[in-house]
């Protein structure tokens, strides 16, 4: 088993080895998200940052159990489901099929368990009857079951807050039902609202509070104390530290997780004040904000490829030029990809008895694992991973210009495919094959600008006419206004292809 892998653990604000609790697997909880709306492009970083973190260690060998959780009871939920008519389980049932959706387009694997707040109950009912039990929590007069932070010595430190300092920094008089301001509801009584889905408790009629699910959840699932808890990094504070002194007081183990990973946020950019670009902004992935809108656009693979180029701790501000760029990168990869596939089916011959850019290439392939695991290893380096991925292709392009080469290169070949081929597996990028990604490619592009396909092989037949009347004045014209248009002609001998330029 790979000792290796290291990684920031915000409890200890520094970088660990990972030492499991058992040899070779890992029980991983990440945080996921509240369902009452379409998910948008922050929430894809997130999820993609986990991700990368899951398939790394998978293929490092790791047997890993993760678990990410759905919020299916929340105010928001419940407010957003009273605006519509609606029942708020059906609504959070009808976006967690959404976000399923979604997570599956952008090739996020699917976690080992999906376990809903809805579903776990008895185990959130427990787990307070636990807390009250050893008078870490108490019923309110309001009926709210509170956990009591003065119980926990040790509260605030993941986020380094102190309790003295948190008291100071309320408001006089928040809620007089609580002990303490700090103080936060384990199960919240029912407030005769009859859109409010509440559960009988020991302690009345009413719903979990929003920090006590995790907890319960994940003892089901991982036991009273596991490897690495995720989520972002606005979670440490309240949310992870009320996590930590749940756990730890009602299971009467520590620690909870012996690894926290927070992920940095995405920021989007605000429209203009006055309105004016919104439209184009969002026609030109600007401001899109759903993930099924950008992958209307581009292909999923851009969007990992984007994500991947900044490691998952720092903060992200989202550029719709980048993401452009991106994809642009992506479609290097593919072509070397398909070039490496195409040289594959020649003729073997010996490296050794091929040029210099096949022996560079080949050993640059044969020590790419090294290089990519070393940076993932690293603190799920992903930019570096990928900067290894783009010296390979760099090396690809130099032996594809190396015609003798590319018609006996196949076995250099060998370690070069092997080399994509791990990219794909953990990046989940260049996993396609190539002329499926640039169908894609020219598909979306085409209809992000609004063109249709029937109307560009139209022109590129009449310009294949124009040609074989020798017309060079029509043919010419019409590339131009290809070109204008953002089109690529490529003439051949057996007529033309064309493709969308990535700009
Ligand atoms: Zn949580």
């Amino acid at each position: 088993m790979s000792a290796r892998i290291r990684l920031y653990n915000t409890l200890s604000r520094t970088i660990e080895p990972l030492e499991t609790r058992e040899s070779g697997k890992i029980g991983l909880y990440v945080c996921g998200m509240t369902v009452y709306d379409y998910c948008h492009i922050g929430h894809a970083r997130a999820m993609m940052a986990f991700d990368f973190v899951v398939r790394h260690l998978r293929q490092r060998g790791y047997d890993v159990t993760f678990v990410r959780n759905h919020t299916d009871v929340d105010d928001k939920i419940i407010a957003r489901a009273k605006e519509r008519g609606l029942d708020p389980l059906a609504l959070s049932a009808t976006f967690v099929h959404a976000l399923e959706e979604d997570l599956a387009a952008l090739g996020i694997l699917p976690p080992t368990r999906a376990p809903r707040v809805s579903e776990h109950i008895p185990d959130i009912l427990e787990l307070i009857a636990r807390l009250i039990a050893k008078g870490n929590a108490y019923r309110a007069d309001n009926g709210d079951v509170y956990f009591a932070v003065e119980s926990y010595p040790a509260y605030g430190h993941l986020s380094g807050k102190k309790l003295d300092d948190l008291r100071a920094g309320e408001r006089v008089a928040v809620d007089s039902a609580k002990r303490n301001p700090a103080d936060f509801a384990l199960w919240k009584a029912a407030t005769g609202d009859p859109a409010e889905p509440t559960w009988d408790s020991p302690w009345g009629r009413g719903r979990p509070g929003w920090h006590i699910e995790c907890s319960a959840m994940a003892r089901h699932y991982l036991g009273d104390t596991f490897d690495i808890h995720g989520g972002g990094i606005d979670l440490v504070f309240p949310h992870h530290e009320n996590e930590i002194a749940q756990s730890e007081c009602g299971t009467g183990h520590g620690p909870y997780a012996r690894y926290w990973m927070h992920n940095g946020h995405l920021t989007l950019p605000r429209p203009d004040e006055d309105g004016a670009d919104d439209e184009k902004m969002s026609k030109s992935l600007g401001n899109v904000i759903r993930i099924r809108d950008i992958l209307q656009e581009v292909p999923a693979e851009a969007l990992r490829l984007y994500f991947a180029e900044t490691q998952y701790r720092s903060p992200l501000p989202y550029a719709a030029d980048g993401l452009v760029r991106a994809l642009g990168a992506l479609d290097r990869i593919y072509s070397a990809k398909e070039t490496a596939l195409e040289v594959a089916r020649a003729t073997p011959t010996p490296v050794a008895e091929l040029g210099d850019p096949a022996k560079e290439l080949y050993a640059l392939a044969i020590g790419f694992p090294a290089a990519f695991n070393d940076a993932m290893d690293d603190d799920f380096n992903t930019a570096q991973a990928l900067a290894a991925l783009f010296e390979l292709v760099r090396a690809v392009n130099r032996f594809g210009n190396d015609k003798k080469a590319r018609t006996k290169g196949a076995l250099a070949m060998v370690p070069v495919i092997a080399a994509f081929d791990l990219a794909a597996n953990v990046l989940g990028i260049a996993a396609m094959e190539p002329q499926a990604f640039f169908d894609e490619v020219k598909q979306k592009r085409l209809a992000a600008a609004g063109k249709s396909l029937a109307d560009i092989e139209a022109r590129i037949l009449a310009r294949t006419a124009a040609r074989a009347a020798k017309d060079w004045a029509e043919a010419d014209r019409l590339r131009a206004e290809f070109d204008a248009e953002g089109i690529v002609v490529m003439d051949n001998p057996t007529g033309c292809s064309w493709r969308m330029r990535i700009e």
